[in-house]
């Protein structure tokens, strides 16, 4: 069974207790996964980005894999 690999770029504010989803990416496993997801935390400005997997390319039954955290792109603002 072939498996899928999906991102997903998370916006996130400890202020504001805001965790939101932003986009979704397909990885393309003949590349790097690290390098790839690093390239949509950039792209989206996202401080959390999480690795799922699905056993179809529709992303149905996501099993979550992996948490990175990028302490860049975490927001500035104060309270
Ligand atoms: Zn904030």
């Amino acid at each position: 069974m072939k498996t899928f690999y999906l991102a997903v770029t998370y916006d996130v504010c400890a202020h504001n207790q805001l965790f939101e989803d932003m986009n979704r990416y397909a990885l393309d496993l003949s590349i790097n996964l690290d390098e790839q997801i690093r390239e949509f935390a950039k792209q989206d400005i996202a401080p959390v980005v999480r690795l799922f997997t699905s056993d179809n390319q529709d992303f149905e039954n996501l099993k979550f894999i992996k948490e990175y955290t990028f302490i860049e792109y975490e927001c500035n603002c104060q309270e």
